[in-house]
């Protein structure tokens, strides 16, 4: 840059803030409280069910989700963020996670040991359109199952996504149920469904008439009125079901049935997956508009073979994060029970001075490794005046203040001041040792909130 240009040059001026990407969403300190208390709550009844978690990575090769999840998906075919890598390897941003923990569980032989349960959370992605509970990064929690073959285990993870739902004060769910039969009973039925809609193929809609050549059975799931009105008339895969699979289904009615759990059968319900068969379900809300299934879920036998494992029956479901947020939030404006608020520090440490404000430093940090009561700390590190530090302290929700100047650190003391109470009193009012201050156990402190001045 030739001499004298840099003056001139608004250098800040011309600096554009950046944004992040379309469908990539901050979750600000406001939001991540209702976040943690939903990963708390399933935590623990993952917890209470045994069900171990497991953490893969976000990068897979794409074939992967290409062999995992299916060609024919909106997932695979249009939604997957690939790219090369720099050793020229297609690489894929997990757009689910079954696939994952289904390939680490056969790469770490988790599978040969005998029977997984296991659950994961975290982000997703896929290029999508972004809307109101549809983004393109995305987070769930989920559940799999792994070596289950028993009805009563369909049963078990449809009740732990129901309950943990139930417990985080979810209401107006519905479950719906279908079954896909085997791969028989589908490969019979798509024959069928296809013989009928290749004679009303004029009135499907242009992404249907696409489908019957690639997967059909997704017909059934489209979103187009005209297309679901045809579709009324159309052979069911219920009349296609052999009597084994039938059977299978009424047996997880049935328990479902003991465990009060409500249901709807859904003849329609299809997951957007390849490798779903037999029990499939949706929880869905009413509350949601367009985007109404908060989980999915269903059984996947033959995915494990599918990417290189031993024949293993399993189930599992996915949970959208947004989505429930979106619902625990409508439910606090009808005056439902208010998500927890981020919590206050205990103390306040306002300080001033070289000696004070290095003094500070040190007595904060060791009040946050009390061995007895460690207390949560905020340093004020602002190095204004003991007014103005003081009304910070105020505005901040802890219940004491820790005064220091220079003074005070010299003596090895500290001023403590209760901050709840009249809230105008005089703010020195306790002097104390800091190494007594640090010694005090819960009930003594717990005694010391609200005490009015002149202890020391
Ligand atoms: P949809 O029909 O709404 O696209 P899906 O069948 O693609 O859903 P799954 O792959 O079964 O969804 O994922 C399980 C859950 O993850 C969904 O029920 C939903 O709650 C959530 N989910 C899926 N895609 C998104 C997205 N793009 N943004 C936010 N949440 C999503
Ligand atoms: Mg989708």
């Amino acid at each position: 840059m030739p001499r004298g240009t840099m003056g001139r040059l608004p250098i800040r001026a011309v600096l554009k803030s950046l944004q992040s990407l379309r469908g990539m969403v901050d979750l600000l300190p406001a939001q991540t409280p209702v976040w943690q208390r939903i990963e708390a709550t399933a935590r623990e009844h993952f917890r209470r069910a045994a069900i171990e978690e497991i953490r893969t990575p976000l990068l897979e090769v794409t074939e992967l989700f290409a062999r995992g999840i299916g060609e024919a998906t909106d997932v695979v075919g249009k939604e997957m963020y690939t790219f090369e890598d720099r050793g020229a390897r297609s690489c894929t941003l997990r757009p689910e996670g079954t696939a994952s923990v289904v390939r680490a569980a056969i790469q770490h032989g988790l599978v040969a040991q005998g029977p997984q349960r296991l659950w994961y959370g975290g982000p997703m992605f896929r290029y999508e359109r972004p809307q109101a509970g549809r983004q393109r990064q995305f987070h769930q929690i989920g559940l799999e199952f792994l070596g289950f073959a028993d009805p009563r285990s369909d049963v078990e993870a449809i009740a732990i996504a129901w309950d943990l739902l139930m417990d985080l004060g979810v209401g107006g769910l519905s479950l719906e149920l279908n079954t896909l039969g085997t791969l028989d009973d589908r490969v019979r039925y798509r024959a069928e469904l296809v013989r009928w809609l290749e004679q009303h193929r004029e009135r499907l809609d242009p992404d249907s008439q696409q489908r019957l050549a690639t997967n059909p059975l997704r017909i059934l799931d489209s979103k187009n009125p005209d297309t679901q009105a045809l579709l009324a008339g159309a052979p069911t895969l219920a009349e296609a079901l052999a009597d084994t699979s039938r059977e299978r289904f009424e047996a997880v009615c049935t328990a479902l049935e003991r465990l009060a759990i409500p249901y709807v059968r859904n003849p329609r319900l299809v997951r957007g997956l390849d490798y779903y068969g037999h029990t499939a379900f949706e929880i869905t809300s009413s509350q949601l508009g367009a985007q109404a299934t908060v989980c999915g879920g269903g059984r996947y036998d033959g995915l494990v073979e599918q990417l290189g494992g031993p024949p293993t029956p399993a189930v599992g479901w996915a949970l959208g994060m947004e989505r429930l947020v979106l619902l625990l939030s409508q439910g606090r404006q009808e005056g439902a029970q208010a998500p927890r608020m981020a919590p206050s520090p205990d103390v306040y440490v306002v300080n001033r001075g070289t000696h004070g404000a290095a003094c500070a430093l040190d007595l904060a940090r060791r009040c946050r490794q009390r061995a007895t009561a460690p207390l949560a700390v905020q340093l004020d590190l602002s190095g204004a005046g003991f007014d103005k530090q003081i009304k910070r302290a105020r505005r901040s929700g802890a219940r004491w203040a820790l005064l220091l100047g220079d003074e005070e650190a010299a003596a090895g003391q500290v001023r403590l001041m209760a901050l709840e109470g009249d809230g105008v009193s005089h703010p020195a009012d306790r002097l104390l040792s800091q190494a007594e201050f640090l010694s005090l156990g819960p009930e003594e402190l717990d005694g010391l909130a609200g005490t009015p001045a002149g202890g020391a």
